[in-house]
């Protein structure tokens, strides 16, 4: 028994070791991912499930170090905020993302609202409006044309500050989404303190929302209160068939998801919205 504690210990004290060694490798690339061009976004379409069009796209960043494997932001966003290289790094998505935008838009595609993720740290950074101004001014990109989405916690955590943020960035014209809604503490009616102007469910509510009648009524419940509130709705992680014309039927304005589309690189979104639309 003492032999297996020991070994025991062992491996836990390794394990440390390796988790400890990852961080800092990963810190460290991380400082230099964005001068190295070791960054890319892919975009998800997200789709009006009225008319079947594409009608925005979602930012998602990937980091392909050199000689490395695709690393995915689950695993290195946590580290950029507490690092604060989120900051520089969130500036670079927002303008390669608005630049995008504005390509697409100048080669005459279908005019596509371009969405963004903000993390905290980046929310709560002086001069975010600021910065976003610029940005939008550097690439040409129309403030309506972007639309920030950030999490419910955001918003619960110094919910005043948050508030003065928000009313700066809508009274630019930029639109304001909250993202994976259902997920934290806020109820809508909260909400109503905000320039908010779209919620985005959460993929664990759409994913049972065809089987489960529960997940089935909080979602239409959801969707005709937002509704009321003027607020538009977007669905995440719609992968099936079921799934998107059971939200069809709750009149649920967007969605984004598997069953249309896995994020993708600039050119093949750009395909598609050439050849027509993707379902
Ligand atoms: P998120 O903002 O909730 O983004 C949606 C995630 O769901 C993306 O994962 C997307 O690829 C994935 N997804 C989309 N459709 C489906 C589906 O049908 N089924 C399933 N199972 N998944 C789907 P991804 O790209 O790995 O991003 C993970 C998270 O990392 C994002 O969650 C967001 O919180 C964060 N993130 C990504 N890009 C950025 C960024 O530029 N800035 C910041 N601050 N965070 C980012
Ligand atoms: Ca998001
Ligand atoms: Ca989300
Ligand atoms: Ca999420």
């Amino acid at each position: 028994a003492k032999a297996l504690g020991r070994g025991n210990y062992q491996f836990y004290s390794e394990e440390m070791n390796a988790r400890t060694l990852d961080r800092l490798t990963l810190e460290s690339g991380l400082r230099h991912a964005v001068e190295r061009g070791e960054l890319q976004l892919k975009y998800q379409p997200q789709i009006e499930l009225a008319s079947g069009h594409i009608v925005g796209a979602e930012a998602l960043l990937r980091w392909y170090p050199a000689g490395q494997d695709l690393v995915m932001p689950d695993a290195f966003i946590t580290i950029a905020e507490e690092t604060g290289l989120i900051v520089p790094i969130g500036e670079w998505v927002l303008r390669t993302a608005c630049a995008q935008q504005v390509a697409w838009r100048r080669a005459g595609l279908p005019a596509l609202r371009m969405a963004v993720n903000l993390s905290a740290r980046q929310f709560r950074q002086p001069g975010l409006d600021a910065m976003v101004a610029r940005v939008l001014a550097d690439t040409g990109c129309h403030a309506d044309a972007l639309e920030l989405e950030i999490t419910e916690s955001v918003l619960m955590d110094r919910a005043d500050a948050a508030a003065v943020t928000l009313q700066r960035l809508s009274d630019m014209g930029v639109q304001l989404a909250i993202d994976d809604f259902g997920t934290g503490y806020s109820s809508l009616s909260y909400l109503k303190r905000f320039p908010i102007n779209a919620l985005k469910i959460d993929r664990s509510f759409v994913s049972d929302i065809s089987s489960d009648a529960d997940d089935g009524a909080i979602a239409g419940a959801v969707i005709a209160l937002a509704h009321s509130m003027g607020l538009t709705v977007v669905a995440e992680g719609v992968e099936t068939r079921q799934q998107h014309d059971f939200l069809r039927q709750l009149n649920c304005d967007l969605a984004q998801g598997f069953y249309f589309s896995q994020p993708l690189p600039a050119a093949a979104l750009e395909h598609i919205l050439i050849d027509g639309e993707a379902k």
